[in-house]
């Protein structure tokens, strides 16, 4: 019999589980006290708690760990083309979006998210006002403006037109000490990590997100400031030559990575630190939905063109036993926030990779990724990062998709969403 000093007991019979590390157990019991998990195990092999416990009966349900978007964009909301990320929205409305977008990732069983570029420093302020309570929330790392060089892929308007520099989604630099400003600003700011847009994107006209618009130079001095400042960095990185000077240079997550191919995967290995992190999703939506929604006919073309050199990208990572994240890059029209687990649904019905695999990469490669050391894992001494999803999501991964049937989230130990009329009762077990 134990007790428990500190913080509350929780009991989870679960009739699947999915641990994160990409194995399956069926009828577990797991035990959690106060933030952490202390006990996996067969039903029935928790050790008795001599404090109230709270029970929930999952027995029909499948237990995870909390799921983790490895490319969130906070402040995304509701775009249609690149220049709407500046404007008309105002910074302001921006940040209330901010807000409600982080909820809704929880409310979908996202407990912790790496946000790669957001407009001010709307990041940070989402972070602090969850931390205070004022709104719920994943554990986040926060990026700020996006490091972009003057003339790439998000210097989005004519020099004619002049925007308020502290309300872009990018900031623009000039040159390495520039870029050193800038991330010595955020650093002193409470960024956690530093975003830089070293490619432009498959779905833009001019880039297709080929060749790195820094000099393996200035990313490597830019890079190296990140680090001694404590700060993990991005690159969004679309072809082989942008995705290796992200890797020579010692970047922790290459940013959508679409289109690796084998001498990347080479240079990955002399790198084990570097993290891929694939986002299918937003592509796969502006291929399907595009259309109906008035996404630009040229631009879905263009993504239709390389979908399926996108796909065996991800298939070539997953045979080579790469470890690789997911994130959504949620938040535009075409594949708005709530889409998030879209991402696992792909790389299990299109990449053809077992859910318990798929999984992985949205728990605890994603915290790997994100450096989120204690959490994508259920396992004895990690986070109580937990999500119920109601059903056999073994056999019917789409469940991820509704949040209907995310019946239970609990961050850090604390039941922040339990769907009411559920068997979850507290009770003393002696
Ligand atoms: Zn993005």
């Amino acid at each position: 019999m134990v007790s428990g000093d500190a913080g509350h007991w929780v009991l989870i019979r679960a009739g699947t589980l999915i641990d994160g590390e990409g194995n399956v157990a069926h009828h577990v019991e797991v035990l959690v006290h106060g933030e952490k998990i202390v006990h996996v195990g067969p039903a029935g092999s928790a050790p008795r708690v001599a404090d109230e416990v709270t029970r929930i009966d999952a027995s029909q349900d499948t237990l995870m760990p909390g799921l983790i978007d490895a490319h969130l964009h906070l402040t995304y909301s509701g775009h249609l083309g690149m220049q709407q990320l500046e404007w008309p929205r105002s910074l302001e409305l921006a940040a209330v979006s901010a807000g409600a977008n982080a909820t809704k990732a929880l409310r979908f069983g996202y407990t912790g998210g790496l946000d790669v570029g957001c407009r001010g420093k709307i990041g940070v302020a989402t972070k602090a006002a969850i931390a205070e309570g004022t709104i719920e929330g994943p554990t986040l790392r926060v990026s700020g403006q996006i490091i972009s060089p003057v003339g790439g892929p998000l210097d989005l308007w004519p020099s004619s037109m002049r925007l308020d520099p502290a309300t872009r989604l990018a900031a623009l630099v000039s040159g390495v000490e520039d870029a050193r400003r800038v991330i010595r600003e955020q650093a002193k700011d409470g960024v956690d990590n530093i975003k830089f847009q070293i490619s432009g994107s498959t779905v833009q006209s001019k880039r297709r997100g080929r060749a790195s618009f820094f000099s393996d130079e200035e990313l490597r001095a830019a890079v190296g400031q990140a680090h001694d400042l404590g700060l993990s960095t991005a690159a969004h990185a679309e072809g082989p030559e942008a995705i290796s000077a992200a890797i020579r240079a010692g970047v922790d997550t290459v940013q959508h990575a679409s289109f690796i191919d084998d001498p990347t995967i080479e240079l990955l290995s002399a790198h084990p630190d570097a993290r891929l992190v694939f986002t299918l999703g937003v592509y796969d939506d502006i291929i399907h939905i595009g259309p109906s929604i008035g996404y630009p006919s040229e631009g879905s073309q263009r993504v239709r063109d390389v979908w399926e050199r996108m796909v065996a990208a991800v298939r070539l990572a997953y045979e080579r036993g790469v470890p690789f994240a997911v994130g959504s890059d949620a938040g535009g029209a075409v594949h708005p926030h709530g889409r998030y687990a879209r991402e696992i649904v792909l790389l299990v019905r299109v990449c053809g990779i077992p859910v318990e695999r798929a999984v992985r990469a949205a728990t605890s490669h994603a915290a790997r990724a994100a450096w989120l050391g204690g959490a994508g894992v259920i396992g004895a001494d990690h986070d109580a990062d937990l999500v119920v999803v109601a059903g056999d999501l073994v056999r019917r991964v789409e469940l991820l998709e509704d949040d209907a049937n995310i019946r239970v989230v609990m961050k850090k130990g604390r039941i922040v969403r339990r769907i009411s009329g559920s068997e979850i009762v507290t009770t003393t077990i002696a």
